[in-house]
């Protein structure tokens, strides 16, 4: 989970588009009859996510004169859809992220847009910049039928949340004839409570301990051969030294980055850098 730069689109020029967008005069006019509603809550949707309190915000089947569902089909219809001349503004939002990493996994590649919260039950947030993060869509799919209730069981929310401000993510060897690694969560005294509840609540809804430990093999595997051959010139030291250089570099990745606590952890390792490692396959 990563924070990414809040929007620059205005959310009630975003809706406006939208509306122009379509072309049923009815519907036209009776969501250009709410857009003040639409504006003013996109408002109080920035406030409360600033203050960690989306799940506060009431849930709505109707906006004003119109059915959710309207407000459902303007996101699909009008924003989504390759055809219609608000695309572009879709196209802003989807690509918006550096590397084009999704920011709830930090991983995978970014294929769509989430609405942190849903269309179906926050159908007046359906086409808010800040309510639509770009993500990948196995974190999308994990996310879609989650509503929060609690403060403590909130996804971070990456326009407002800063997961990096603390080391929370750690890698944990487990030695043996069959070793392995597995990440947890360990947050940071600097996170206030509620922040490290909603950093573990996000880390195990996304099953983002299977998604790490599954590449931390492939990673260690694919480093065996050069672990050896740096084992076979100079021992551990060679071994731990380019295991801490590693780490060095992958840093740069963010100090909650699954190799970044990976590297750290084998690199600090007796056991593997004393020869575990010929043991991973
Ligand atoms: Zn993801």
């Amino acid at each position: 989970m990563k924070s990414v730069p809040f929007p620059k689109l205005v959310a009630s020029s975003v809706f406006t588009k939208c509306v122009d967008a379509k072309r049923n005069g009815v519907e036209k006019n009776n969501l250009r009859a709410v857009a003040s509603i639409v504006t003013k809550a996109s408002k109080q949707y920035v406030l409360k996510g600033k203050k960690g309190l989306l799940y506060t915000l009431p849930r709505q089947s109707k906006i004003g004169i119109i059915k959710g569902k309207v407000m459902e089909n303007l996101y699909t219809n009008n924003l989504v859809s390759n055809k219609s001349k608000a695309r572009h503004l879709y196209n802003e939002l989807r690509h918006s992220i550096k590397h084009n990493r999704c920011p709830y996994c930090s991983h995978r590649d970014v294929s769509t847009l989430d609405h942190y919260l849903p269309k179906a039950v926050f159908p007046v947030y359906a086409v808010t910049p800040a309510n639509l993060v770009p993500s990948c869509k196995d974190c999308n799919d994990c996310k879609r039928t989650t509503i929060s209730k609690m403060s403590d069981e909130q996804f971070i929310h990456p326009y407002f949340d800063d997961p990096d401000f603390d080391v929370w993510l750690v890698a944990e060897l487990t030695t043996g004839n069959k070793p392995s690694v597995s990440y947890s969560v360990k947050p940071g005294t600097r996170f206030s409570t509620t922040v490290a509840e909603r950093i573990c609540y996000h880390f195990s809804k996304l099953k983002l301990n299977s998604l790490y430990s599954a590449q931390a093999a492939v990673e260690i595997t694919a480093i065996r051969l050069q672990l050896e051959r740096l084992s076979d010139s100079g021992g551990e030291p060679e071994v731990t030294n380019y295991l801490a250089e590693q780490f060095e570099s992958r840093s740069v990745l963010g100090k909650n980055n699954w190799q970044t606590a990976l590297y750290l952890t084998l690199s600090q390792s007796h056991w593997f850098c004393d020869g575990g490692f010929k043991l991973f396959s």
